[in-house]
């Protein structure tokens, strides 16, 4: 955990946030400024600060992956919907995330 990290905080409970999604290592919640009207981010509970900082922990990163899937469905927009991962300059928050985008 790193205290000063929006998204840890969120998976401690620091920060609310609209969850549609929690387990003990991944948690979904709703995009605070959505560019979609569906726009759900998807991070793990631990800090992982981007892929290149992923190492082995590729357990982490299927499972965020079957989860979104899974969301996907659950949220109606598996008919169409977009997944991606900012890093880098593109990255705003520096906690891995992936963004479900729907609903168009
Ligand atoms: P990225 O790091 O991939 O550029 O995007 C970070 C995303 O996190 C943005 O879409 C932004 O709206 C969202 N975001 C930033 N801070 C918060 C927050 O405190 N709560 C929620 N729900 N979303 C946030
Ligand atoms: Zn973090």
């Amino acid at each position: 955990m790193d205290d000063t990290c929006t998204f840890c905080r969120i998976a401690k409970g620091e920060i609310p946030a609209d969850k549609v999604y929690e387990d003990e290592a991944v948690l979904a919640f709703k995009d605070i400024n959505p560019t979609a009207p569906v726009h759900v981010l998807v991070i793990p509970k631990a800090h992982i600060a981007d892929l290149s900082a992923i190492d082995g922990q590729v357990e982490v990163a299927g499972k965020l992956q079957a989860i979104i899937g899974k969301l996907a469905r659950q949220l109606g927009i598996d008919g169409g919907y977009k997944v991606s991962l900012n890093a880098g300059r593109f990255q705003e928050v520096p906690h891995l995330h992936y963004h479900l985008q729907g609903g168009w």
